[in-house]
């Protein structure tokens, strides 16, 4: 590996991690305005400067991958529950849902499915808050970055959006490690990752609307996997 790509890898672990503490004291308050942008690392429910479930889930992910590369779904689930046993702060609903369950016994599709049959148009952002390391962890191989992409989504979060969302979002961070321009990642994404209909449209109108628009879309401020890609691609 040369130093451009392991400080590319670097950033995109670090970063992710830095923008969930800038954004931990702003999670579940109102929307501010666009000229009130966060610089600082201010307390929220939790002291300045720690972070959230997604990175929280992100390690555990990536702490799975390094035992297990390609993905095992069973070990994943584990190491999840092994965090939720821990009783971390934060828990999304949905997450908490699957994750008790499997705590309690049941195998992770099985919990997955009994929580989505529950909502079934529950599409939190879960499982693409956390997707980042899979493609770090795949960074030479599209296919398996895909594969394991979607496969970590189902563990807990098996919505169709969800899972698409996930891969998505690391096919853009695959061809950005090569260096491509953010905009050519972002389209070039949604064709590996064979994003569906209505989640493409949203995603190619972000870069030509307004944050008022996508709030009154319902994909800013909602959640929604839809949620990170689109500010993904807004910026
Ligand atoms: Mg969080």
């Amino acid at each position: 590996m040369n130093d451009l790509i392991r400080d590319r890898i670097r950033g995109c672990a670090v970063g992710a991690a830095i923008g969930d503490a800038l954004g931990m004291p702003l999670e579940f308050g109102p929307r501010r305005s666009a000229d009130r942008l966060v610089r600082e690392m201010t307390p929220g429910r939790l002291p300045a400067g720690s972070f959230t479930d997604d990175t929280e889930m992100a390690l555990a992910l990536a702490e799975s991958l390094l035992a297990h590369c390609p993905l095992d779904p069973a070990d994943l689930a584990r190491c999840f529950v092994a965090w939720y046993r821990a009783g971390p702060p934060d828990v999304g609903i949905h997450t908490s849902g699957v994750l008790s369950r499997i705590a309690a016994g049941a195998p992770w599709d099985q919990a997955a499915a009994a929580v989505q049959r529950q909502k079934p148009d529950a599409a939190g952002n879960g499982s693409v808050m956390r997707c980042w390391p899979v493609a770090l962890a795949h960074r030479d191989d599209l296919e398996s970055l895909l594969f394991d992409s979607r496969l970590q989504s189902q563990v807990t979060h098996p919505h169709v959006e969800c899972v698409a969302g996930s891969a998505w979002v690391n096919a853009v961070i695959y061809h950005l490690l090569r260096g491509d321009a953010p905009a050519d990642a972002v389209a070039r994404a949604l064709d590996d990752a064979a994003v569906p209909a209505p989640l493409r449209a949203a995603i190619e109108t972000v870069p030509t609307s307004s944050r008022d628009e996508l709030v009154l879309r319902q994909w800013l401020g909602a959640p929604h996997p839809g949620e990170c890609g689109l500010g993904l691609a807004h910026h």
